[in-house]
């Protein structure tokens, strides 16, 4: 049943890319956001982004900013290290300095419902980045990836990193049943129920038919939620975990992690518990952000795999997005009917995540120039 809704969500994204590429009408929205034509040159574009505490960020507002700055818009660029009155404060100044348009992560998709209100009020179109932002009617538009795809991807790098399936996706030959343990994203973060959904989508049928055990019995995306995506509370949560269920020998042979910081918070636990060595090696551990110490352990055999987003990718995405609102048309998307906010579907373009493992990081992180090979040694 689940992978029947896998399998339809699936078409129905593929038909939303073909028709983008097919460059029909489809591709735009139908609601015109308050753009403000015309008067786009130097324009101020507001961009706000969760922490620095995580380098996909960094590199995130570093892109948008370079990319807004080349078309001649001036850029106020701020980070609120999670801190939620923070990120509150930046986007109001913003507003007040005369913003023409606000490009938003936000740390809890559900807070700035009265920023955006006051963005309405002065006619500032808003583009969610990366996160969907929840509770709002003005929210114009969304570019993100496909949360569902990394989901589903991070439980497919679990399989492989368990032998029951190859990369390929063809049999892998193993069996099981194998322990696993779960973590999820930050509960306020939209993408993360994204992602434990489609991670879900694939392992909970194993789960029923026993090929996995979940031994802590903790399945519940509020159980296994770490807010704000703090890898101290992932590295306690794996260590209750490992002395409440696996303290009389039992071994953990997987962990689904979906963020890369959190992986590490998770190995650190595991190796703190003897694990990590020839006689008790680590479990398979997933990831997600190709973050470079993440990385340096994919490489070095700790960790098991990732799932690559390019940063690169969503920046000009948004910016397009942003360049097109601000000179009165209406920008590309692909997907119109997955975002819901809770209060209107918004208008959405999706990119691609891929997984990366050992065997592939050269070609994709290093190949297409992501890093150097300096970078991960
Ligand atoms: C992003 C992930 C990131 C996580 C923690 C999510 O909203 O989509 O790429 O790992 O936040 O920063």
């Amino acid at each position: 049943m689940r992978l029947t809704r896998w399998a339809a969500a699936a078409a129905a994204v593929a038909l939303s890319v073909t028709l983008a590429a097919c460059g029909s009408s489809a591709k735009t929205a139908d609601q015109a956001p308050a753009a403000g034509s015309g008067s786009a040159a130097g324009a101020l574009v507001g961009v706000t982004m969760p922490t620095r505490s995580s380098e996909r960020w960094i590199a995130d507002g570093d892109n948008i900013k370079k990319a807004l700055e080349k078309l001649g818009y001036t850029v106020d660029l701020q980070y609120a290290e999670n801190d939620i009155p923070t990120q509150v404060n930046q986007i109001e100044n913003q507003i007040t300095r005369g913003a023409k348009l606000l490009i938003i992560a936000s740390i809890d998709g559900t807070a700035i419902t009265t920023q955006l209100q006051s963005a309405k009020d002065n006619k500032i179109p808003v583009i969610a980045y990366d996160r969907l932002i929840r509770n709002s009617p003005n929210v114009d538009y969304y570019a993100t990836f496909d949360n569902f795809k990394v989901g589903v991807q991070q439980a497919e790098s679990l399989l492989v990193g368990l032998g029951i399936k190859k990369e390929d996706g063809s049999d892998g030959g193993k069996a099981g049943p194998f322990n696993i343990e779960l973590f999820a994203g930050s509960p306020d973060d939209n993408n993360a129920t994204f992602f434990f959904k489609g991670a879900m989508s694939v392992l909970q049928p194993l789960i029923d038919k026993g090929t996995l055990v979940v031994k802590s019995k903790q399945t519940d995306f509020n159980t296994v939620a770490i807010l704000r995506w703090d890898p101290a509370t992932a590295q306690k949560r794996m260590e209750d975990v490992l002395t409440s269920t696996y303290s009389s020998g039992a071994r953990v042979d997987g962990v689904l992690s979906p963020y890369d910081g959190l992986s590490i918070g998770i190995l650190s636990a595991l190796k703190s518990n003897g694990y990590g060595t020839p006689a008790q090696p680590y479990p398979a551990v997933t990831g997600q952000d190709a973050e470079v110490a993440s990385v340096k352990s994919i490489i070095a055999g700790e960790q098991f795999a990732t799932i690559y987003k390019d940063t690169r990718q969503l920046a000009d995405t948004a910016v397009k997005m942003a360049d097109a609102v601000l000179k009165g048309g209406k920008p590309e998307v692909n997907n119109t009917s997955d975002y819901n906010n809770g209060v209107k579907v918004v208008p959405s373009y999706l990119l691609q995540p891929v997984v990366v493992y050992k065997d592939n990081y050269q070609k994709v992180l290093i190949d297409s120039g992501y890093y150097t090979a300096a970078q991960l040694q």
